[in-house]
């Protein structure tokens, strides 16, 4: 594969992902794609971690965004803090929100809590304004599935959500509900622009990576769990190689990323970007702006780095 593009050459199209890694313990995660003649536009938010006036807002705002997708993975406090204030701000008509087939509030916490009665106040009232909410309740969904044209070029732009079989936990909250964590719900998002593939996996647990195999080649994968030994098994099941760049926000109250963790994810890519650690009230921004030509397949990385670092 070429990798660089001449300085007067446009690229097809232009991929800003931001993985944000919030005060230490919560994370986002932030993908904006544009085409060089403007007529394509489509823009992602999976999770949230600050109060919706820092720093995703202050990105879509200077950037005069809207999203298109919003994936609420699941209920779990360190991805949703502030997710309501975007939901009101940044959402249209033809906004898509994605929630986790759970109906278990007793294990959910206060944040969680505020989200859900957010999300359905939007179910009930406020559908024309915020757009739509779709639960999402089968191991694997098609979200959007379209064919764009570039200088003759078919351009297939797809996105799936993999989660884990419904059967299996619905078969778990038989036996024992107090044992059903969120994170048994959680969503994963496969993002496809042409051959260049992206994997967003928030907290996703076992039965959801096994299924990973079916992926493809990946050029942007969000590892999970922060780091911890429950996404070890990621790169057996994932197909990644010497140019996949990765990104792993921190969780510092529970130790995460381990280290061994991420010296074992160094085996399969140099790229594994994390969040420093950091002290309260800071957030790290791992920035990769991808210029990427669906006719020849060429694809240029440029990492922009705040409170970030190479592992
Ligand atoms: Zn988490």
């Amino acid at each position: 594969m070429q990798k660089y593009f001449h300085s007067n050459e446009k690229p097809q199209f232009i991929i800003d992902i931001y993985t944000i890694g919030y005060t230490c313990k919560g994370e986002s995660n932030l993908i904006l794609i544009e085409s060089n003649d403007g007529k394509f536009n489509y823009n992602i938010l999976i999770d949230l971690y600050d109060n919706g006036d820092e720093t995703v807002s202050k990105i879509l705002r200077e950037k005069k965004k809207k999203l298109n997708l919003i994936c609420i993975s699941h209920y779990h406090d360190d991805h949703l803090k502030g997710i309501e204030k975007i939901l009101d701000e940044f959402t249209t008509p033809c906004t898509t929100t994605l929630i986790p087939d759970t109906d278990e509030p007793k294990a959910l916490k206060t944040r969680s809590k505020i989200v859900r009665k957010k999300v359905s106040n939007i179910c009930r009232n406020n559908k024309k304004k915020n757009g739509t909410i779709k639960k999402i309740t089968e191991p694997e969904m098609c979200i959007l599935d379209e064919i764009h044209s570039y200088d003759d070029n078919d351009v297939l732009f797809s996105i799936y959500t993999k989660t884990p079989f419904s059967s299996i936990t619905a078969c778990n909250i038989d036996r024992n509900l107090k044992n059903i964590q969120q994170n048994d719900y959680a969503i994963s998002l496969d993002i496809n622009l042409g051959e260049f593939h992206m994997f967003f996996s928030s907290d996703i647990m076992k039965n959801s990576i096994n299924k990973m195999s079916e992926l493809g080649y990946i050029h942007y994968l969000k590892i999970p769990h922060h780091g911890s030994s429950h996404s070890l098994n990621i790169f057996d099941k994932i197909n990644i190689g010497k140019n996949t760049r990765c990104a792993v926000t921190n969780f510092k109250s529970k130790g995460l990323p381990e280290k061994p963790i991420l010296d074992s994810y160094l085996h399969n890519t140099p790229y594994v970007y994390r969040i420093n650690d950091c002290s309260e009230n800071i957030c790290g921004i791992i920035h990769m702006k991808i210029k990427y030509n669906a006719a020849d397949g060429r694809i240029f990385f440029q990492e922009n780095l705040i409170d970030a670092a190479l592992c």
